[in-house]
């Protein structure tokens, strides 16, 4: 499922950052913006296991309204570069010790390296 975007269907890389401490999660999702905070927000509420749930609920940091929470870092076309560029934001925020996705999911990547120092 993605969302439309003028002609295009598109995915949506979203990062979703705390309010308290900045720590933030970053995903790709088809889901509308707004859909989506809801899931999180519905996610922190019943205290399911997501990671930014988890992080909330047991740093005890509130969930934030979706304009200081939520943030569309890109859109993308589906292809083959959609999961690249998540695993670039990802790795991001891990190279400034900011991320809550998996780390284990997370490998070191000289060409990313590459272009975080380039910005
Ligand atoms: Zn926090």
């Amino acid at each position: 499922m993605c969302v439309k975007l003028g002609k295009l269907y598109v995915v949506q890389h979203n990062k979703l950052t705390c309010s308290d401490c900045n720590k933030a999660y970053v995903g790709q999702k088809g889901r509308s913006f707004t859909q989506r905070f809801k899931e999180y927000r519905n996610a922190f509420k019943s205290s399911r296991n997501t990671n930014y749930a988890k992080h909330a609920l047991e740093d005890l940091h509130p969930f934030g309204p979706i304009h200081e929470t939520m943030q569309i870092l890109q859109y993308q076309a589906k292809g083959a570069h959609l999961n690249t560029i998540e695993r670039y934001f990802i790795y991001k925020e891990f190279s400034i010790k900011n991320h809550l996705n998996d780390e284990s999911n997370i490998a070191p990547n000289k060409i990313f390296d590459a272009l975080l120092k380039l910005q």
